[in-house]
């Protein structure tokens, strides 16, 4: 009795899956600035720093190590981080996988300057070597999708790049780009399954003008936003996005492909314990729900991780119980990449934060994601009748 052998024909390859979709954890050390004075050593020595840098992956924090994909420190530029996560960011977009950046740690550690640099260092104009991530990750993006459509020249090659930035603050969702839009709600399309925010703006960008113009904005409305309500941007969750859509049309034989991905870019609160022996009323709402948020990061980093290392499901995660899990799901153990840039500060007074950074980062390693290329092929309907005549023949044959 023969085997139908299907091999002969073309059979439509299932979804690409990435073999290696860890988490890529990097702790980037800021360098001692200004606020660490009070760590200068006595003599007029150097500041006493808390964490040091012992090889090109790790750290030691009183006698401890720590071994993650990479390490940057006082000496690491913005362009070393990014040539360390952003690179890898585009290209894996560029071939349909979604992909995050978070950074994680205490309030002042560096999460804002490394993942958009100062405001100064956006300005249209002027090419800073301060510029963070985000802009260099656009940069690099729109490079690669010109080299991409000259290589391609024979096929009609489309991308359209679509923005959005958003804060999680107190569990509510504003609008970056329109901060009269606030306490948005997060809906779930049924049928895709893709979560999303209501009436949120979305911006179309062709070019590094129009990204820097959607930050500058965003950023500065994140401020005005914090200052008029006498409220702490330190304690806001930060979201950029960018949904990436190419069309390939073959106009030989018609056949078409079509990839998406999404990038967010996520500046988040800082981790600090809240102290909350002087709040009061909205304060303390305000604390205990920024807890909410980053606990529920934590909780979820924490199950999806022992999920990774026993190799066991679990029927429920608890992505729903924040905001910020919740919109962010896809990137927690799901369809995504995900890079995790953890800041730290060298103070001597800030080694208890430090290593509560560290040790989140470690959990954060174990985590493995399921990340498939998002991918659609249009073959040639000809194509497809040639394989299905072909089959027939050979059901024919083995009656
Ligand atoms: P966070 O967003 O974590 O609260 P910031 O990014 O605002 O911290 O950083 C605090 C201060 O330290 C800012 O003045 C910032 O410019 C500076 N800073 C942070 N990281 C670096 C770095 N790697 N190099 C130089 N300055 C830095
Ligand atoms: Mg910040």
């Amino acid at each position: 009795k023969r085997k139908l052998d299907v091999s002969s024909g073309a059979p439509a390859p299932g979804p690409a899956h990435d073999a290696d979709s860890g988490v890529q954890v990097v702790v980037r050390i800021r360098p001692p600035g200004r606020v660490d004075e009070e760590d200068a050593g006595e003599d007029g020595r150097g500041p006493e720093t808390c964490v040091r840098k012992t090889a090109v992956n790790s750290v030691a924090v009183q006698g401890q190590d720590f071994t993650f994909d990479a390490v940057a420190d006082a000496v690491s530029t913005q362009e070393d981080v990014f040539n360390l996560v952003g690179l890898p960011l585009v290209e894996n977009c560029l071939s349909g996988f979604n992909s995050s950046i978070f950074a994680y740690g205490q309030t002042g550690s560096g999460k804002t300057y490394t993942m958009w640099g100062p405001l100064s260092a956006l300005s249209e104009d002027s090419v800073s070597n301060e510029r963070g991530l985000t802009p260099r990750v656009f940069e690099q993006l729109f490079a690669r999708i010109n080299e991409e459509q000259v290589k391609h020249a024979d096929k009609e090659l489309n991308y359209n790049c679509v923005c959005s930035f958003l804060e999680i603050y107190n569990e509510q969702i504003t609008d970056l780009l329109d901060p009269l839009q606030k306490n948005l709600q997060i809906r779930e399309d049924v049928r895709t399954a893709c979560v999303y925010v209501e009436s949120l703006t979305k911006e179309s960008v062709f070019n590094m003008k129009d990204v820097t113009q959607l930050l500058v904005k965003g950023l500065a409305n994140r401020r005005t936003a914090a200052t008029s309500a006498n409220a702490d941007s330190s304690r806001s969750h930060c979201v950029f996005t960018c949904v990436i859509k190419s069309e390939s049309k073959n106009p030989e034989d018609g056949s078409s492909c079509t990839r998406s991905s999404r990038i967010n870019l996520v500046d988040l609160a800082g981790s600090e314990r809240q102290k909350l022996t002087n709040a009061a009323g909205d304060r303390l709402k305000e604390a205990g729900n920024i807890n909410r948020s980053l606990s529920q990061l934590g909780n979820l980093i924490n199950i999806l991780a022992e999920i990774s290392q026993s190799g066991k499901q679990r029927h429920h995660v608890p992505y729903r119980d924040s905001k910020l899990t919740f919109l962010l799901q896809e990137s927690l153990g799901g369809n995504a990449k995900l890079a995790m840039i953890c800041t730290v500060s060298p103070s001597q007074s800030c080694k208890s934060e430090t290593l509560s950074t560290l040790r989140f980062a470690q959990r954060a390693k174990a985590i493995k994601n399921n990340a498939i290329v998002n991918e659609e092929k249009v073959e040639d309907v000809n194509a497809l009748r040639k394989q299905i005549r072909q089959l027939k023949d050979e059901l024919h044959r083995m009656k």
